[in-house]
């Protein structure tokens, strides 16, 4: 691993040179007037790395985030741009494609006049506005991404996002970790304290600095003592046996959330056990995501007593799945859905005296603790598919091994 690491720093090196970006971080010329100067540099947030995006003397480039609740006017001012030129800027169609949390670069004259404005789009391209007379032209064109394998590892102490967010490991890859090991682990009810994981994910990078997290590639999990481990192929995730992970049924019918996942590790309000009522009851913020476990018909879809707004489902086989206390339903009787689809929207309707998600699991017809019940799994990667898959998986594992080893380090 080492050599080709070195490579592809060789290589980066030699690519930022060839571009230009290098070239930005102007060095002055060693003279008698500088010694008496303060010294002067400029450098350039690059967002793209062609040479001709470097600014010429008395040009300068601003960099601002647009927020939630920003205006498009508000916004503009906020990046230097001068008064006269806002109202024909706000006029381009081209910036209805600004989305919150869209970081825009301006290229700007000593004036604050335009010369360019560019950001990223949720579709990956690259949009660049440029003045054209009176009015204002846009060029679209796909972002060149670099992307790097990225690894990171860390301890539970509260919540899956306060672990995450310790080494810096992206939401959307948080977000991806829980769904990977959701057939396996409730990442409400089953985390620990001191339980630890690993990921290997990819990181897009624009001009050297990273922009979005991308998909992730390997993972292991230890919850509660038990070693999990996850590597990508095709489109989806498998053991490094070749196991599926994907489950017919999720651990969890609670989506995932930053909002929801701090519930689980604390004290549980509702102290009913499973034993006197049958089913599983979820603190949850009032308006969480329910999603159906599994892929289902809906058998009943309403109001019902005690229950108040609740959705029943029936999955293959003797099994079906009852979500109760609901304070929004999102499905019709009899429509067929999917596994994650949602079923509706955590509540206290009917004798619940919190916001809280009642969840039954049935299995021909009788209660079952779907905390302890052992659920069918999903099909294995077929014979043929194990080689080219243990090729793929290889290496994956042993940076899994690595970083495992260093943990085990740490923590001794
Ligand atoms: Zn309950």
């Amino acid at each position: 691993m080492q050599p080709s690491g070195t490579l592809r720093r060789i290589v980066a090196i030699a690519f930022l040179a060839v571009s230009g970006v290098v070239a930005a971080f102007a060095t002055i010329a060693p003279n008698n007037q500088a010694a008496a100067l303060p010294p002067t540099m400029v450098i350039v947030e690059a967002l793209t790395l062609q040479a001709r995006e470097i600014p010429a003397t008395g040009q300068y480039v601003q960099e601002e985030q647009f927020q939630r609740g920003d205006t498009l006017g508000g916004f503009l001012g906020r990046l230097g741009i001068e008064e006269s030129a806002i109202p024909r800027l706000v006029r381009a169609p081209a910036l209805r494609a600004l989305r919150p949390g869209s970081n825009v670069r301006a290229d700007l004259g000593a004036d604050g006049s335009p010369r360019a404005l560019s950001f990223l789009t949720g579709r990956d391209t690259l949009v660049k506005i440029v003045p054209e007379g009176e009015r204002f032209r846009a060029i679209e064109e796909q972002a060149a991404f670099e992307t790097r394998v990225t690894m990171k590892a860390s301890v539970i102490r509260s919540s899956l996002f306060a672990a995450t967010d310790e080494v810096g490991i992206p939401d959307s890859v948080a977000m991806q970790l829980a769904d990977v090991f959701g057939g396996d682990i409730d990442f409400h009810r089953d985390l620990r304290k001191g339980d630890r994981f690993t990921v290997v994910y990819e990181q897009h990078h624009l001009g050297g600095r990273p922009v979005r997290a991308g998909r992730l590639l390997a993972a292991e999990f230890v919850n509660q003592g038990r070693t999990l481990r996850a590597v990508h192929y095709g489109s989806g995730y498998y053991a490094p046996d070749g196991k599926n992970l994907r489950k017919a049924f999720l651990r969890s019918p609670l989506e995932f959330s930053r909002v929801s996942s701090g519930f689980g590790m604390r004290r549980h309000p509702i102290q009913s056990s499973w034993r006197s009522h049958k089913g599983v009851d979820y603190a949850a913020p009032m308006g969480t995501r329910v999603r159906a476990v599994g892929d289902a018909v809906v058998e009943f879809a309403g109001a019902k007593g005690g229950y108040g707004n609740v959705v029943i489902l029936r999955h293959n086989g003797r099994y079906s799945t009852v979500y109760a206390h609901l304070s929004r339903i999102a499905v019709r009787r009899g429509a067929r859905i999917a596994q994650t689809d949602t079923v509706g929207y955590v509540g206290q309707t009917g004798w619940a005296t919190g916001a809280h998600l009642h969840y039954e699991f049935r299995v021909a017809g009788e209660a079952r603790n779907p905390l302890s019940i052992a659920l069918p799994a999903a099909q294995p990667l077929p014979q043929q598919q194990l080689t080219a898959f243990g090729a793929q998986a290889e290496p994956l594992v042993a940076r899994l091994d690595l970083l495992a080893n260093a943990n085990l380090a740490l923590l001794d």
